[in-house]
């Protein structure tokens, strides 16, 4: 077993570590109270070759790992999760078209946006009002017209809606077959691609989320993603590769948290010593760096199964809700241990607080992906000799 990262690897994150330092971790507060999308630092990752990551050569891209985009995406977390979110939504727009579309859709559609001088967008239109978890009830309709299909329908929560040249949208074709009626598509930016409500956060607010109202939208049959009814099974395959993203930006908040918290805890003074030599406060640094650390573990975990074609859901599921988790534990224990410096907004950890709310809950929440997990463990062990037989009554057999 080897922990090690590859050479190329290494290098990314260290790249990506040092742009962090050099590019995020010094703005993120200023840029924060902007509240608006950051600009000038995601044109600057785009020029280091921080984005686009796992789109393929023959389309353009790198082609580089899940592994490697969990590396720049745990990096640019620990900086600011609002910012990691903005660099890192490609890979959630693009992802379902590298799954799904042909290399020919991929080159004409998808090219342009990554090879230019400025980046460009990609936003992924799934939830809606009405449907948020429950994807299946979505209400926004893709019919056929010839050699074309038109798009009506409302989408919310869309990070870089306003952003974005290209929406991958989820649409139903076949409404009475709810899920399996779902089916994907291309949609570049156009008059009836409207922006609607912009949506006020609590936090990553370096991150910009949107309503997209599609408009009697006609697209060429030609950016139908896969066929008519793949949607749904395009969409699941896209989260369970892109939540070891969230998984990893929740990471790099909870390894945050502690190396603040540690920090404080040397320098600051009560009773004539450094807060950290109080038992009660080294402690919860143990707990806080553990949780950190197997966050780190299960998330490189999930990205290697998925580059190795291995089943990856539920491992894509432990890594989101443990990390998140993790990271909304560490940052309220870092602000606990900053006493009520860690409640002031001019220090980072109240920002790490209202930053790792939301690793819980975007793409899908935790309770959704312990439903996912649950599913998979309870899948797996009907096939399962434990050595264990209870004889009950006379018949070999469980306990009733
Ligand atoms: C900042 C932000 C960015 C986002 N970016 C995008 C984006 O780019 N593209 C996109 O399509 N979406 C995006 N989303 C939407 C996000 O994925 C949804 O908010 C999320 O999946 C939950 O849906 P919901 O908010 O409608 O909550 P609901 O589904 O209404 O859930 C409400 C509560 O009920 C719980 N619940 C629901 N069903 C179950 C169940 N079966 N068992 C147990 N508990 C359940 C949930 O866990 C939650 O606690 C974003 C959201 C936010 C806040």
């Amino acid at each position: 077993m080897d922990f090690a990262l590859s050479e190329q690897e290494q290098k990314l994150w260290e790249k990506a570590v040092e742009f962090t330092r050099e590019h995020i971790t010094p703005r993120a507060i200023e840029l924060e109270k902007r509240n608006e999308f950051p600009k000038e630092v995601v044109q600057k990752a785009y020029e280091a070759g921080l984005m686009n990551l796992h789109i393929p050569p023959e389309a353009g891209g790198p082609g580089m790992s899940l592994l490697s985009e969990t590396l720049v995406s745990e990096a640019t977390g620990y900086g600011c999760a609002g910012i990691a979110t903005s660099i890192m939504c490609n890979n959630l727009a693009f992802a379902p078209l590298v799954i799904g579309a042909t290399i020919e859709q991929l080159k004409t559609y998808v090219e342009p946006l990554i090879t230019g001088k400025e980046p460009k967008f990609g936003a992924f239109c799934l939830t809606e009002r009405k449907a948020g978890s429950d994807v299946a009830g979505m209400a926004t309709r893709a019919v056929r017209d010839g050699d074309e299909y038109i798009i009506n329908g409302v989408k919310c929560f869309i990070t870089n809606g306003p952003q974005a040249s290209l929406f991958t949208v989820f649409a139903s074709t076949q409404p009475e077959l709810k899920h399996k009626g779902l089916s994907c598509f291309m949609v570049p930016k156009s008059k009836n691609v409207k922006i609607g409500h912009i949506e006020n956060k609590m936090g990553q607010n370096n991150s910009v989320q949107s309503e997209v109202i599609f408009e009697d939208v006609r697209v060429p049959k030609e950016c139908l993603v896969g066929k008519e009814g793949e949607g749904f099974k395009i969409a699941m395959m896209t989260l369970d590769k892109t939540r070891a993203g969230i998984a990893a930006i929740a990471t790099g908040v909870a390894q945050r948290a502690v190396d603040e918290a540690a920090k404080f805890a040397n320098i600051r003074h009560q009773f004539g010593q450094p807060i950290g030599n109080f038992q009660g406060i080294g402690f919860m640094l143990a707990d806080m760096a553990a949780r950190a650390s197997a966050a780190r573990l299960l998330t490189r975990y999930a990205a290697w199964r998925a580059d190795h074609g291995m089943p990856v859901s539920k491992d894509s599921a432990f890594a989101k809700f443990f990390a998140s988790d993790a990271a909304m534990q560490n940052a309220v224990d870092a602000v606990q241990i900053m006493g009520g410096y860690g409640y002031l907004t001019e220090y980072p950890v109240e920002k790490l607080m209202r930053d790792a709310k939301l690793t819980q809950i975007y793409e899908g929440t935790n309770q959704i992906q312990r439903l996912v997990a649950s599913k998979s463990i309870l899948r797996e062990s009907v096939n399962l000799n434990t050595g264990f037989h209870v004889k009950y009554e006379g018949r070999d057999g469980p306990m009733i």
